[in-house]
């Protein structure tokens, strides 16, 4: 991971999509900053665009693409985007399984939660999962004591055990059925929405992400950077992202805001 301040503006001016992850990536200890959330605004202001991919539930989404400033959202993992058209006044929802699908996906996550709840002392349901659409989210971290890696991995493997995926963020452990994940909603956001083919996105994209669950995008992306708290989870990562930024959380997250707003404005002057 190279300091992200070695990110050259020449580079930084390819960047026309910021995709980022969410908790403890835009937020700082669970809360949104006014700093944080201004990178967010001052970054679509200038022209970029902005899409939150995160693991939290569509209940949220739906205010996020709503009332943040963002040009779309990919949420639960990569269950789904939404995108709020303000001037059709509409949400745009476009999920990756049928209503059919996400019905019979919830009988089998329900069992798994019977299992995890009994099995894992400690663990417990996640405050956000009333909201949720198409995962189940296993509570590790945020409004429990922090369990042990060990638990956590044992949650992981109730998950793949009854066939579905699972994925560990900064809090939860967020499980589901079907053949999907951030990258592959956030490709067909960009797709869709944006016209915005993979060869593009490659050159134009850059993500932001702290945690496990952002390796996918970390993977894919040769423009990716990681928040410094990323490093408590780096033995944990496979693939790395390509930068790193020198603060913590939402703080991280103004720096790359910083960067690419001087890159720009230095090309328009
Ligand atoms: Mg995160």
């Amino acid at each position: 991971m190279i300091p992200l301040s070695q990110l050259s503006l020449e580079k930084a001016r390819s960047i026309r999509v910021i995709l980022t992850d969410i908790d403890d990536t835009v937020t700082t200890e669970g809360m949104l900053t006014a700093s944080a959330y201004a990178a967010l605004e001052n970054l679509q202001r200038a022209g970029f665009l902005v899409i939150p991919v995160t693991g939290r539930p569509a209940g949220w989404c739906d205010h996020i693409a709503r009332m943040w400033p963002v040009d779309g959202i990919v949420g639960e993992n990569g269950a789904f985007y939404f995108r709020y058209d303000r001037e059709r006044k509409k949400m745009d929802q476009h999920f990756w399984a049928s209503p059919e699908e996400l019905k019979q996906n919830r009988t089998k996550l329900d069992a798994i939660e019977k299992e995890v709840l009994a099995s894992v002392p400690g663990s417990a349901l996640a405050s956000d999962q009333a909201y949720r659409l198409a995962d189940l989210a296993i509570d590790f971290c945020e409004d429990v004591p922090a369990l042990p890696e060990s638990e956590v991995d044992r949650i992981v493997a109730i998950f793949e055990r009854h066939g579905a995926q699972a994925k560990v963020s900064s809090i939860h452990v967020n499980g589901w059925f079907g053949d999907y994940n951030k990258l592959s909603m956030a490709k067909t956001i960009l797709a869709d929405v944006f016209g915005m083919g993979w060869e593009e996105a490659k050159q134009s994209v850059i993500y932001a992400g702290d945690s496990p669950n952002d390796e996918p995008m970390f993977a894919a992306f040769p423009f990716s950077v990681g928040v410094a708290n990323i490093h408590a989870f780096e033995h944990r990562l496979k693939n790395k992202p390509a930068y790193i930024a020198k603060g913590h959380s939402g703080d991280g997250f103004a720096e790359l805001a910083d960067l690419l707003l001087a890159a720009k404005r230095q090309h328009a002057s």
